[in-house]
């Protein structure tokens, strides 16, 4: 797997505050990686360190194999766009002239690309219109076209759904899938919020207190996640012969519990246990919700 961002115990002090505390994480090329963590578990703060932003108290990092120090890491850095907070875009400019600005900073050509860019992020038809008096989801798209200046193939942003109506929640979901498979970018996002992260990650980080407390992949969490049956019976047993007759997956929770991971006819399987002389006491739908899987990682209580 080739990573186009690896962190080697990666800390970051504020004074006495500890805001990362050895994180080691990978975002492997192809990736929409969400990175989660409830407010103050350090996100914005990781990601200012691997921006560039801020220097890290301890710790390493490299992009596209560039560590920290190489000279090839400035070159790395320029295949990265990023979000980071707020959209930096001038108010008192239209969208267009944003985007023609940021290609005289990068040392672009000033036109090429523009309108495809601002057709790609939904912005074409915002003609004279003044930044500064985009909505909140106009901004955001404006800032990621801003960020995709330059053609990266790694996107970092930080909450980009903080704050927008849930049509701007789908459009900016809509618009991150589209450049991850259509332009093969690699993103990581930040979100405070996993349901919502849960509709695009392939991957997760959870950040908890400055720790990444887990990283795993989007099967992970959706195997933990599964919805299932639970059936209480008098002879869990009988039960599991009976559910390897019917052929429906299942696991055993206990001596007389049986989580079934698949609809099943209920008559049908009462009349099968009753055949091997075991009665059906229970039979509950469960459901580890996303935002149950993260509290039961990162605990109930707020850091801030
Ligand atoms: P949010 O979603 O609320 O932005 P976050 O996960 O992005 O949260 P950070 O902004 O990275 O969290 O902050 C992590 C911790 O570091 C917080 O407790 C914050 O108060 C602290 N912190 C951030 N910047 C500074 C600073 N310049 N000086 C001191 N403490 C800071």
């Amino acid at each position: 797997m080739e990573a186009v961002l690896q962190t080697y115990g990666l800390c970051k002090g504020y004074r006495r505050f500890t805001a990362l505390e050895h994180v080691n994480m990978t975002v492997p090329k192809g990736a929409i990686y969400g990175l989660v963590g409830k407010n103050g578990a350090g996100k914005t703060t990781l990601i200012r360190v691997i921006c560039g932003l801020q220097e890290p108290t301890a710790g390493d990092y490299s992009l596209y194999g560039a560590r920290l120090g190489d000279k090839a890491l400035h070159r790395a850095r320029r295949r990265m766009g990023a979000v980071v907070e707020t959209p930096s875009l001038y108010p008192d400019m239209t969208a267009e002239q944003n985007l023609k600005l940021q290609h005289r900073v990068l040392g672009l050509p000033e036109d090429k690309g523009i309108e495809e860019l601002l057709e790609l992020v939904g912005l074409s038809n915002t003609g004279k219109k003044k930044a500064g008096h985009f909505s909140l989801g106009m901004k955001q798209r404006l800032g990621i076209a801003i960020a995709l200046c330059g053609d990266p193939d790694f996107l970092v942003l930080d909450e980009p759904t903080n704050g927008l109506d849930p049509q701007g929640i789908v459009e900016m979901r809509e618009l991150i899938l589209q450049l991850n498979r259509e332009r093969q970018i690699t993103v990581l996002i930040s979100s405070h919020i996993l349901d919502e992260l849960s509709k695009l990650a392939t991957h997760y980080g959870f950040l908890d207190g400055g720790r990444l407390v887990r990283q795993v992949t989007a099967q992970e969490v959706e195997a933990a996640c599964r919805k299932c049956l639970r059936a209480t019976v008098t002879d869990a047993h009988a039960l599991c012969f009976v559910l390897d007759q019917l052929g429906l997956p299942y696991e055993v929770a206990g001596d007389s519990q049986v989580d079934i991971y698949q609809q099943v006819n209920v008559t049908q399987l009462v009349e099968a246990l009753q055949k091997e002389g075991c009665q059906l006491l229970s039979l509950k739908e469960r459901d580890e919700s996303l935002e149950s899987y993260f509290i039961n990682l990162v605990g109930g209580e707020r850091h801030e």
